[in-house]
């Protein structure tokens, strides 16, 4: 039940028609994404301005309250959605109404927002105005920038632009003590002292609410060739990106595993890759104009034929319908994998020279453990982050081997000098397996931080440490 106290407070700072607090009104805002991770809240509050969370958080700071910011709650590690049984009280902080996009600058290329605007909405204002901003996930219609920027966000052009930490030329973030940091900024140099936002980008809600933010944009890419091709193994991916980067403005460079594409086939029999191959690649680079598109795609033919790849397992789109529907296969992974039920999943980063190796040994440790497991594998190649899911023989057997499973899966990551989280954070997830796999001063040194900035720890608790 909710505290009478709380709500009058609550609603007198934001309104009655920006609070939820009716138990099943809320429980969309409670539970994450995947439906793994779910807790209680107090209620939802909605705040329109950046004083309305200062006031808030005065309010929370008074009555011992937490505070869990939320964006578009599309977080796969369960980082925006409250902690089960936690001993404090919990607030949703849901930032949706802080919508609007302020300014898009032609001459400096830069947008600027508030933090609650979708990406989607980004992306649109900035096209509107013939410019590109190119952070690029299938989560797009739903998440925030906010939430993109507190979870320093990758995605399919991480090869070309960068993750989010790399688009981003200011922010402004409220502390826990309701003081405003403003590091707004649409500067591109600037060597003034510690660079401050960055502290704040990739920190997951639990060191500042975000409210505003300036991200670079860049030219619109007048064409794009994009291609699906069909190969046997992981090193033959290598050398044909390496071919490709070394002619071309390569800005995704996608590997889909077998496994992958015969899931996404069976729950979307209506729209099936056209090809299929141990390994897909779906690759694109951006182009000037027609005439250059004509000498680059012969160059690209040269490339494959030296590259012996064969032609028919190879789709070249020559519409921009047909890249649509090759771009919607891959963005719909998630969610055939999704209806397929529940998997291990593992959101891991190897250099790219190590990928071979760590799939051949550890699918050879995961199938010696439990020969009917499957792995499900895609990725962004181009930046070494892998995808790689597994699901044993029925639902129930995997949950309950859950964690033998990760013990065999980070380990070989650990060893391949990988990282246990590529771009999807820590959140409620990966907390033992973060502070175990951490040089102990960094970790140290992170909470020391945390710790600095909110004393009474009531900045999304439970997340990270
Ligand atoms: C289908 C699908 C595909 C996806 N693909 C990718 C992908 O390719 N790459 C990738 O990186 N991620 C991907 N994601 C994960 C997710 O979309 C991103 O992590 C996204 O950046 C989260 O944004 P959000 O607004 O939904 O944040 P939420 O889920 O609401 O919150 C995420 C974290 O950010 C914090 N937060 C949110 N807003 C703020 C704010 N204003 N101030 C401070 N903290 C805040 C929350 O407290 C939480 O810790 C995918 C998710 C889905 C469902």
């Amino acid at each position: 039940m909710i505290d009478d106290n709380v709500l009058t407070k609550l609603v007198l700072i934001v309104g009655n028609d920006h609070v939820i607090s009716n138990e099943e009104a809320k429980l969309s805002y409670e539970i994450d994404w995947r439906g793994n991770f779910s807790g209680r809240s107090l209620i939802v509050v909605k705040p329109q301005t950046t004083h309305q969370i200062q006031q808030i958080i005065k309010v929370c700071q008074e009555l011992s309250i937490a505070i869990i910011p939320q964006g578009g709650n599309t977080s796969l590690c369960g980082g925006g959605v409250p902690v089960n049984d936690y001993d404090k009280p919990q607030i949703i902080l849901n930032l949706s109404l802080l919508n609007k996009i302020l300014e898009v600058d032609t001459a400096n290329n830069s947008i600027t927002m508030e933090a609650g605007c979708t990406l989607a909405n980004v992306i649109t204002a900035a096209d509107q105005q013939e410019r590109y901003f190119p952070l690029s996930i299938a989560s797009e219609n739903n998440c925030q920038i906010g939430g993109n920027i507190a979870t320093n966000a990758g995605g399919i052009h991480v090869i070309k632009y960068g993750m989010m930490r790399d688009l981003v030329l200011g922010l402004e973030a409220i502390l826990p003590n309701g003081e405003i940091v403003n590091q707004l900024t649409t500067l591109r140099k600037n060597n003034t002292n510690f660079d401050l936002k960055q502290l704040f980008i990739g920190s997951e809600g639990t060191l500042g609410i975000i409210t505003k933010a300036i991200l670079k944009l860049y030219p619109k890419p007048e064409k794009y060739i994009t291609g699906l091709i069909g190969i046997a193994d992981i090193e033959q991916a290598v050398a044909i990106l390496s071919q490709l980067q070394s002619k071309f403005s390569v800005c995704a460079f996608e590997i889909i595993h077998s496994s992958a594409q015969n899931i996404y086939n069976t729950y979307f029999p209506d729209s099936q890759f056209p090809i299929s191959a141990k390994w897909l690649i779906l690759f694109e680079f951006e182009t000037a104009s027609t005439e250059a598109e004509e000498f680059e795609l012969e160059t690209l033919f040269n490339i494959f034929s030296r590259l012996n790849i064969n032609l028919n397992e190879a789709i070249i789109a020559d519409t921009s319908n047909k890249r649509d529907n090759l771009w919607h296969i891959r963005e719909n992974i998630p969610l055939a994998e999704k209806m397929h039920g529940y998997a291990v999943k593992h959101d891991i980063s190897l250099p790219i020279s190590q990928l071979e190796s760590f799939i051949q040994s550890n699918s050879a440790n995961i199938l010696k453990y439990h020969p009917h497991a499957q792995i499900i594998m895609f990725g962004h190649l181009g930046d070494g982050n892998l995808h790689y899911n597994v699901q044993l023989d029925n639902q129930l057997n995997t949950k309950t081997n859950e964690a033998k499973i990760n013990e065999i899966v980070y380990n070989d990551v650990i060893k391949h000098g990988g990282s246990i989280s590529a771009e999807h954070g820590i959140g409620q997830l990966k907390l033992e397996l973060y502070r175990m796999t951490s040089d102990p001063q960094s970790y140290l040194l992170a909470k020391q931080i945390k710790q600095l900035i909110d004393p009474n720890n009531i900045l999304n608790p439970g997340k990270i440490f």
